[in-house]
């Protein structure tokens, strides 16, 4: 069983997975941030990878 100081390290590892760094809003899955660099409201080229997925 995770003691109480595993499960918050474990909630900062998912929450940075889930947090856009632009506009701080912390979703209930996990952004690209990789590709992306923010979630899709934030991204410019979120528009075009939606597209480009799209085709
Ligand atoms: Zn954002």
């Amino acid at each position: 069983m995770p003691t109480l100081a595993q499960e918050w390290a474990l909630d900062r590892a998912m929450a940075a997975r889930q947090t856009c760094p632009l506009c701080h809003v912390r979703y209930p899955h996990c952004l690209p941030l990789k590709t992306l660099g923010s979630c899709w409201n934030c991204s410019p080229h979120a528009a075009e990878l939606a597209a480009a997925h799209a085709a």
